[in-house]
C-alpha cells in the first residue's frame, strides 16, 4: 500500500486533520548520502556527489552540460554574466514569474521588459514577444509555468529572426517535454531550482543547464570565482588563476548528496505527484464547470512534471473566497506570483511591453494553488477534493 512507504506524518497536522500546502519530500536515503559526504571529507563543491547529481540533471534536461549551483537565482545570475549584459540592455520576460527571473538581469543594470501571459497556459504570450523587442534586447527569458511548456517553436522562431538567445527559467519544468524535447534543452541555457518547494529538492540548490557550447567554458570559470580551478581539479592546468569576473556559485557536495538521493528517486517522485495532479483534474472537472472556474490547460504534444495544480476563478473575489473556504475545511491553499511589472521594483527597474499585462493582473489576483506534494496520502487528497466540492467560487464577483 502506498501509505506504508510514506515518511512519517507530522503528528500536529494529523491531529488537526489539516492538509498543508506543501511538505518537502524525503526519499529516506538523504541522510546516509550526506553522512557519506561528511565522512569522505569532500564537503566542498564539485565532489563525487556533485558529479553524479549533475549527470542526472543533464540527462533529465536532455542537455550536453549542466553545473550545479547554490540556487536557480544564482544560475539566472550566471546567465546574465554569460550574456555580458550591461546597463540599459533589455531582457524580455513574463511579468507572471518569481522575482529572481527579473532580479538576475536588473542586478547587471539590464531592464526587464515585461510581457503578458496567455490566458490558457499562463505562460508568456509568444504572440506579444516581437512587439517587446527593440535594438537593445539581448535575451528572451521564458518560464514554463507549472511545468507546462511555453509555445517554444514560436518563441525560438522570433528569437532566431532577431538573433537573440533564449533562456529557459525551468524551475518548475524538470522532466517536462515540448513536442518530444525535454524542457531545459530548448534554450541556449536553462536554469533549474532544487529549492525545498520544488519537485526535487535539497533545501537550497539549483543548476545551470548549457545547450549552446559557446557558453560552456566561461560558465565553469564564472561559477568558480572567475578562476580556472575546475580545469586545475581535472589536472588540465598546473595552477589556477583569475581569468574573468565571477562569483561563488558552487553547491556543497553535502547538499549534492541530498540532491542525488532525490534525483535517483525522480520517477517515483514524479509518479506520486502525477497521481495527485491527475486526481484533482478528473475529480474537480464537474465542480469547476459548475462554478465558472478554469483548470490548467496542457497543450497537445506537451508533457508537464506536475509541479503545481491551480484553479482559476473568474474574479479575484472568487479566488479569495475559495482560499478562505478551503482554510475553514482545514486545507491550506494559496495564491501565487504577484505581477512584477507594477511591483515597486518592477516600476523602478523594468518596463512594461506595449499593451500592458492585463491577463497577468487578472490571473495573479484570482489564481488558487491546491496542496500538492509527493508524500500526500489518499486521505489528504480526498479531503482536498471534498473541501473544494463544498466550496463556491462567487462567479459573479460579489
Ligand atoms: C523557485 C523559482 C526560482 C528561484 O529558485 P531558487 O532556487 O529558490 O533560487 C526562480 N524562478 C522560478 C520560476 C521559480 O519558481
Amino acid at each position: 500500500m502506498l501509505e506504508e512507504t510514506l515518511p512519517p506524518k507530522d503528528p500536529r497536522e494529523a491531529a488537526a486533520g489539516r492538509v498543508p500546502f506543501n511538505r518537502p519530500y524525503a526519499t529516506g536515503k538523504e541522510a546516509a548520502y550526506m553522512a557519506e559526504a561528511v565522512r569522505s571529507g569532500a564537503t566542498g563543491g564539485d565532489g563525487p556527489f556533485t558529479r553524479r547529481a549533475t549527470a542526472h540533471v543533464a540527462a533529465l534536461a536532455g542537455a550536453p552540460r549542466a553545473l550545479l549551483t547554490t540556487s536557480c537565482t544564482h544560475a539566472l545570475e550566471l546567465t546574465a554574466l554569460l550574456l555580458e549584459l550591461r546597463e540599459g540592455d533589455e531582457v524580455v520576460m513574463p511579468s507572471f514569474t518569481f522575482t529572481s527571473t527579473a532580479n538576475a538581469y536588473a542586478l547587471r543594470g539590464a531592464v526587464p521588459v515585461f510581457v503578458d501571459i496567455r490566458p490558457d497556459t499562463l505562460n508568456i504570450d509568444e504572440r506579444l514577444i516581437e512587439d517587446a523587442i527593440t535594438e537593445r534586447t539581448r535575451a528572451i527569458v521564458v518560464v514554463h509555468y507549472a511545468g507546462v511548456p511555453c509555445e517554444m517553436d514560436a518563441v525560438l522562431a522570433v528569437a532566431e529572426r532577431h538573433g537573440i538567445p533564449v533562456v529557459e527559467d525551468n524551475a518548475h519544468g524538470l522532466g517536462g517535454a515540448y513536442r518530444g524535447r525535454p524542457l531545459g534543452s530548448l534554450g541556449a541555457m536553462a536554469t533549474q531550482s532544487f529549492h525545498t518547494t520544488k519537485n526535487v529538492q535539497c533545501g537550497e540548490g539549483g543548476a545551470l543547464v548549457i545547450n549552446d557550447e559557446r557558453f560552456a567554458d566561461r560558465a565553469e570559470i564564472l561559477r568558480e570565482k572567475g578562476t580556472d580551478r575546475s580545469r586545475f581539479i581535472r589536472r588540465e592546468v598546473d595552477k589556477y588563476r583569475w581569468r574573468d569576473i565571477g562569483s561563488s556559485y558552487l553547491l556543497s557536495d553535502v547538499l549534492a548528496a541530498f540532491l542525488l538521493a532525490q534525483l535517483e528517486a525522480f520517477h517515483d517522485i514524479q509518479a506520486r505527484r502525477g497521481r495527485v495532479w491527475d486526481a484533482y483534474h478528473d475529480r474537480l472537472a464537474a465542480w469547476a464547470d459548475a462554478n465558472g472556474v478554469r483548470r490548467p490547460t496542457v497543450p497537445e504534444g506537451t508533457a508537464h512534471p506536475a509541479h503545481l495544480y491551480y484553479l482559476l476563478p473568474e474574479t479575484p473575489a472568487g479566488g479569495g473566497a475559495l482560499i478562505e473556504q478551503l482554510a475553514r475545511h482545514g486545507v491550506q491553499a494559496t495564491s501565487h506570483y504577484q505581477p512584477l511589472h507594477d511591483a515597486p521594483a518592477g516600476i523602478r527597474y523594468g518596463r512594461v511591453a506595449p499593451g500592458g499585462c492585463p491577463v497577468t493582473e487578472r490571473t495573479a489576483a484570482a489564481v488558487v494553488r491546491l496542496p500538492l506534494f509527493a508524500g500526500m496520502s489518499e486521505r489528504q487528497l480526498d479531503r482536498v477534493v471534498a473541501a473544494v466540492a463544498r466550496s463556491v467560487s462567487a462567479p459573479s464577483g460579489r
